[in-house]
Formats: structure tokens, C-alpha cells, sequence
């Protein structure tokens, strides 16, 4: 029997393909991304998950905060480590010649996000509320700033997309379509 691989992998943040990863009440599909996995069907890419960094630091009952948050020494150095063992076993496929096309993340996350993070509103008064004293801003989430480091590190230059969340599609009708569109191009 021929083998039919396409040599093409795409690294997808844990919640794409398991959205019991997130956090209460930012769940938009009973399982995974449908639409987004669809596509990699189509496209016939393999999928390589990274396990959620955020349950990997803080268990399974977190609540959803901004990057502030996140950005402590002590996280960034759990998340690179975690970050360098991703990276080393993509480096094993590299060496056969496969190509790491992309890198899916989730849009906005403090963590996962690629191009948007949420990050608390300025001048709140009293006690600040998720999603409500929230907006989302230009930048990428820790753990995928430290992923890029890692990959750069083993000359890895995959595609970088973030796939809107309940929160960012609520905001921008559109969005997640958007990003399909692009994803659809770009593999
Ligand atoms: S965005 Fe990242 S940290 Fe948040 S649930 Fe998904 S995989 Fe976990």
C-alpha cells in the first residue's frame, strides 16, 4: 500500500482540539474546534497537540485573566520548558523532512494568543471583572512568545494564526471567518 502522508504538521493550542481545556463558560463547541479541524482534514495536515500550559500551571479550576496575570518569571519559565520539550520533538520531524506549516493558537488568551491579548481596561473602579473590564489589545501570549524563542531556536518558521474565542467573535462578528479564509490560504 502507498503511503500517503502530506509531510505536513500543524501545532495547534491543546483547547482547538479539546475545549474542556478552557475555562467556564468560554466553550463555544461541545468538543473541539469544528470547523478549524475540518479544514485540516481538507488540507490533509497531521496535528501535533500541545498540552494546555495553563492546566499544566494551574490545574484544571482557573479562572480566565489577563495577560498581566501571567507574566511572572516563575510562568515564563514553566512555560519555556514546556515550550523547549515541544520544540525538541518537532525538531525530530524536521529531521525527516516534514514541515511544521503553522501554528494554531487561541486568539486573545493570555497564554495562546498570536496577534490579540486581553489585557484589564484602564481607570476600573472597584473590583475588576472578567470579560467585562476586559479589552483586547495588539501582542501574543507567554507561552507562545516563549514557543516562538524555542522554535527559532531549532529554525523552525511556521505560519502564526489565532483562532478568535467566544469573547474576540462576540466582539468582531466575522472574525473567525476571517481567520479560516487565511488559514485556508495559507496551508
Ligand atoms: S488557550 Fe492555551 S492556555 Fe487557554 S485553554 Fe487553550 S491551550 Fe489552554
Amino acid at each position: 500500500m502507498q503511503d500517503k502522508r502530506s509531510g505536513k504538521i500543524v501545532v495547534v493550542s491543546h483547547c482547538i482540539l479539546n475545549v474542556h481545556s478552557l475555562e467556564d463558560n468560554l466553550a463555544t463547541y461541545p468538543g473541539l474546534e469544528e470547523e478549524v479541524v475540518e479544514l485540516l482534514i481538507k488540507k490533509g495536515a497531521g496535528i501535533f497537540q500541545i498540552p494546555c500550559p495553563e492546566i499544566e500551571l494551574s490545574g484544571i479550576f482557573r479562572k480566565a485573566m489577563p495577560k498581566e496575570s501571567y507574566e511572572h518569571p516563575k510562568i515564563r519559565n514553566v512555560y519555556r520548558k514546556l515550550a523547549d520539550t515541544i520544540a525538541h520533538t518537532l525538531s525530530l520531524y524536521t529531521k525527516k523532512e516534514y514541515k511544521i506549516s503553522a501554528v494554531i493558537g487561541a486568539e486573545g488568551s493570555p497564554t495562546c494568543g498570536i496577534d490579540l491579548i486581553g489585557r484589564w481596561k484602564e481607570n476600573i473602579r472597584g473590583k475588576k471583572e472578567f470579560p467585562r473590564d476586559i479589552e483586547f489589545v495588539p501582542g501574543r501570549g507567554v507561552f507562545m512568545e516563549e514557543f516562538k524563542t524555542s522554535l527559532d531556536r531549532i529554525n523552525v518558521y511556521p505560519q502564526w494564526i489565532g483562532i478568535p474565542g467566544k469573547s474576540i467573535r462576540s466582539l468582531k462578528p466575522g472574525a473567525f471567518e476571517d481567520t479560516l479564509n487565511k488559514l485556508n490560504k495559507l496551508l
